[in-house]
C-alpha cells in the first residue's frame, strides 16, 4: 500500500521572527504570537488538508490533491494574504514574518517522511535565497540533469544574452553617499516575454553547469559596466562556492579587469559560506585578495559557518543578512547580533554593508550600530545599469561627479 500522504503538497511553514519575539516582547505575547499564527494556519485548511506541528514555530501544511506549481502558488497566495495582518499584543502590532519550504508529489517520492525531508531542504534554500517560499521538487532536480531540453533553453538564453544584470545601489551609512552597486542577475526570457528573478533559475543552473559560463558572462559585462562608472566606485558579484574550487576562475578575472582597465580593488567578489569550504576555495579566495579583488562574505551569520572558516577566509567585507538587519527594529537579541558583528569586523579591520535596508528607521539604526555601508529597497531596487548611472550616477553634473568622488575620498 502507498503513503496517501505523498500525493499532497507539503507545505512547511517558519515563522521567522519567533526567536527574537520573546527578547523583544517577553513570553506571555511569544504565546499569544504562536497561538494566532496556528490559528490561522488552520483557517486555510480545506476539508482533507492537515495541519502538522513540526516546532513551536514550525507547521506543515499537507494540501490535498495540490501537485502542480499553479496551484501551490495559489495557496501560498492565499497563506500571505491570511497572514499579511500584524497581530495585535497588548495594542503593539507584531507582524508574522514568515518562511516556506514546499515539497509537490512526485514520483521519486515514495513516503510522506522523505516529502518532510524535501520540504526542509526548500526552506533552507529560501533561508539562503531570501526568498519568501521556495519550492523542492525532486522531480525537477533530476529535470535539469536529465532533460537536454532545459539545459539547451538555458544556453540558448546565453548566447542570446538573456542574462543581465541588474545594479543596487550601495551607500555610506554616514552620509548616504554612493558608494557602488552589487550586480543582480535577471533572465530576461524571450520566449515568456518576463522577466524572470534569480530564485527561480540560478539553481537548477547550478545543477546544469552552465553556472560556470554564466558567471563568467556576469563576471564580465560588470567589470566592463564598472569601468564606465567614475573612480572609485565598486561592483560586487555574486560567486556561487561551487565556483570557488576552480584555479581557472583567477586568471578569468584578472583577463577581464586588465582588458577593462579596471583597477582590481573596484571589484568585489560576494560569496556565501556553506559548510566547509574546501582548501581549494580557500586558496582560489587568496589567490583573487592577492590580485587586489576584494572579496565580502554575504548573509552572515545564516549559514553553517564556523570562526575556523572565518579565521581562513581572507574577506574584505561582511554582509549582514537582512534577517538580523530588519530584526534589530525591534528585537534586543538582533541589536546585539549587529553589535558584534560590527565589533568583530572593527578588529579584524573589515568593513561591514547592511543588507535589507527598507526604510529610515532602520537606515539610521544601522548607522548607530556602527555598520559601514548599507543597501536595500530604501536606496534603490535592483536596476538595469542605464537606469542605475540616470538615477544614481548620471544624474549628477560632471563637477558634481567629481566632488562626489572627492567627498568619498575623504570619508
Ligand atoms: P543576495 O546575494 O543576498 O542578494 C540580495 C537579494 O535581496 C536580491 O534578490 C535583492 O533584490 C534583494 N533585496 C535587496 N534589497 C532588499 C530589501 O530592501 N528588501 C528585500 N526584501 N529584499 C532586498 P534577488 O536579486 O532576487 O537575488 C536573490 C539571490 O539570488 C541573491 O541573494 C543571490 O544569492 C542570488 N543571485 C542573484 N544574482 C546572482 C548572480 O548574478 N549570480 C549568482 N550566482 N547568484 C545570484
Ligand atoms: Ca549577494
Ligand atoms: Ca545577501
Amino acid at each position: 500500500m502507498g503513503d496517501p500522504m505523498i500525493e499532497h503538497a507539503h507545505a512547511l511553514v517558519e515563522l521567522v521572527n519567533y526567536e527574537t519575539l520573546a527578547d523583544s516582547h517577553g513570553e506571555q505575547s511569544l504565546a499569544l504570537v504562536a497561538a494566532e499564527f496556528v490559528s490561522r494556519l488552520k483557517s486555510i485548511r480545506r476539508a482533507g488538508d492537515a495541519l502538522l506541528e513540526i516546532a513551536p514555530n514550525q507547521y506543515c501544511l499537507v494540501l490535498r490533491g495540490v501537485k502542480q506549481r499553479q496551484h501551490i502558488n495559489l495557496a501560498m497566495e492565499k497563506l500571505y494574504r491570511e497572514l499579511a495582518h500584524p497581530v495585535d499584543v497588548l495594542g503593539e502590532q507584531i507582524p508574522l514574518v514568515v518562511r516556506s519550504g514546499i515539497a509537490l508529489p512526485s514520483a521519486n517520492l515514495t513516503q510522506s517522511k522523505q516529502m518532510l525531508s524535501c520540504a526542509q531542504s526548500a526552506l533552507r534554500h529560501a533561508k539562503r535565497r531570501d526568498r519568501p517560499h521556495v519550492i523542492f521538487s525532486s522531480s525537477d532536480a533530476a529535470a535539469v540533469r536529465q532533460d537536454p531540453n532545459l539545459s539547451v533553453r538555458f544556453q540558448e538564453a546565453l548566447d542570446m544574452g538573456e542574462f543581465v544584470s541588474y545594479f543596487q545601489p550601495k551607500v555610506t551609512a554616514a552620509y548616504g553617499t554612493l558608494v557602488g552597486a552589487e550586480a543582480l542577475v535577471r533572465w530576461h526570457d524571450a520566449k515568456l516575454k518576463k522577466v524572470v528573478l534569480p530564485g527561480q533559475f540560478i539553481e537548477q543552473l547550478e545543477q546544469s553547469g552552465l553556472i560556470f559560463p554564466l558567471t563568467l558572462h556576469l563576471l564580465k559585462s560588470a567589470i566592463a559596466r564598472c569601468a564606465d562608472w567614475p573612480e572609485p566606485l565598486h561592483v560586487a558579484v555574486n560567486v556561487p562556492p561551487k565556483l570557488l574550487t576552480e584555479e581557472f576562475l583567477v586568471t578569468a578575472i584578472g583577463d577581464a579587469l586588465a582588458i577593462a582597465d579596471l583597477d582590481p580593488a573596484r571589484l568585489t567578489i560576494e560569496i556565501t559560506e556553506r559548510g566547509q569550504m574546501p582548501k581549494q576555495s580557500i586558496r582560489v579566495l587568496r589567490n583573487l585578495s592577492k590580485l587586489g579583488v576584494q572579496i565580502a562574505i554575504d548573509d552572515f551569520g545564516t549559514g553553517e559557518s564556523s570562526l575556523v572558516q572565518f579565521r581562513n577566509i581572507p574577506a574584505d567585507t561582511i554582509k549582514l543578512d537582512r534577517i538580523f538587519v530588519q530584526g534589530a527594529v525591534t528585537s534586543k537579541k538582533d541589536r546585539a547580533i549587529v553589535h558584534s558583528v560590527v565589533e568583530l569586523a572593527r578588529r579584524c579591520q573589515m568593513q561591514v554593508v547592511a543588507e535589507g535596508v527598507e526604510d529610515a528607521k532602520t537606515a539610521d539604526l544601522m548607522k548607530e550600530l556602527g555598520c559601514d555601508w548599507l543597501q536595500g529597497y530604501w536606496f534603490g531596487k535592483p536596476m538595469p545599469n542605464d537606469e542605475f548611472v540616470k538615477k544614481h550616477i548620471g544624474a549628477l553634473p560632471r563637477s558634481a561627479a567629481v566632488d562626489h568622488v572627492a567627498a568619498l575620498l575623504d570619508s
